[in-house]
């Protein structure tokens, strides 16, 4: 069979502005995909309007733009998918891989945080009140290759809780859309930082559970503050200056382990910078750890880099 065409995509969570983490984590994915000769798609995962600033998404796209970073496709927003998750809920449910929970935080607290498990083993009807509805992981040992980190295993279950794939109140939990849009979108490929590692093979049942391969996975580093913290809206990292992109690109280059040149700070238009990092995008310069990242942390230039 043919290998089909490399599909990688962006898909940031609109709670704020691009930071220099996140684009970091576009940069990769798009300099992957353009070295496959690939689609590089964009997908707002919208889902939670109670997290989200609504300006958030404008600021993105536009951040996105300024940055030289334009999709191949149109982009698509979670928000407006929702019937196709409803389905996917359906199917699952209808397969006994999904089952409604009614817990309370309380209940959950008193049990460490943990699921207690009781409406896995006695399930509930439908119109017995506001529930969620979870995910029923099989117990397993995943083994899966990691473009980057190689090798990977994780033991599902013993390490982690049934995901909720519908909340209480109603939303649609990113664990179950990212896979829908993933198989729906044809993704091959995807590129996202480590701190998502460990969804990873509970994705990968997911898209088992809906009759679909997983895609190949590439993580990279967070990029951390001073402080060691993944850059985050939690910990305060600044808004990407987007008067300044082709900065902006040639340190996330440097973050990415590439050696641009050091002409291209003084390049008049972003696509240089781009042309460039495609023609000398090679992904064993990547870092494995932040650690090795650092250094090219957000907001904080060093004096050296200034
Ligand atoms: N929307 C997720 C986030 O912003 C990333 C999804 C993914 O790449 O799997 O953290």
């Amino acid at each position: 069979m043919a290998t089909p065409r490399y599909r990688g995509r962006f898909a940031p969570s609109p709670t704020g502005p691009l930071h220099f983490g996140s684009l970091v984590s576009a940069l990769a994915s798009w300099l992957e995909a353009k070295a496959a000769h690939g689609d590089w798609l964009v997908r707002l995962e919208d889902l939670d309007p109670l997290r989200e600033p609504p300006e958030a998404t404008g600021q993105i796209l536009h951040s996105l733009e300024c940055h030289g970073l334009f999709p191949d496709e149109p982009v698509r927003f979670q928000s407006r998918r929702h019937d196709a998750y409803q389905q996917a809920i359906e199917s699952l449910l209808n397969a006994n891989k999904a089952y409604r929970c009614r817990c309370s935080r309380k209940q959950l607290r008193a049990n460490h945080g943990y699921h207690p498990n009781h409406c896995r083993q006695q399930p509930i009807p439908p119109d017995k009140g506001p529930h969620a509805i979870r995910f029923a992981l099989d117990d397993e040992s995943a083994q899966w290759q990691d473009l980057l980190l190689g090798p990977q295993c994780q033991t599902v279950r013993a390490e982690l809780d049934d995901p909720v794939i519908l909340r209480k109140e109603g939303f649609y939990a990113y664990q179950l859309a990212v896979v829908v849009d993933d198989m729906d979108q044809g993704v091959t490929h995807v590129v996202r930082g480590s701190d998502l590692l460990d969804m990873t093979a509970q994705q990968q049942q997911i898209f088992r559970a809906l009759g679909a391969e997983p895609p190949q996975w590439l993580h990279i580093p967070v990029i951390v503050n001073a402080q060691g913290q993944k850059l985050s809206k939690q910990s305060h990292a600044p808004a990407l200056d987007d008067t300044r992109p082709i900065g902006n690109l040639v340190r996330a280059l440097q973050a990415l382990g590439q050696q641009p040149e050091p002409s291209l700070a003084h390049a008049s238009v972003v696509e240089d910078v781009l042309h460039w990092a495609q023609a000398h995008w090679q992904r064993s310069a990547l870092p494995l750890t932040s650690r090795q990242a650092h250094g090219i942390t957000g907001g904080t230039l060093s004096p050296s880099d200034q």
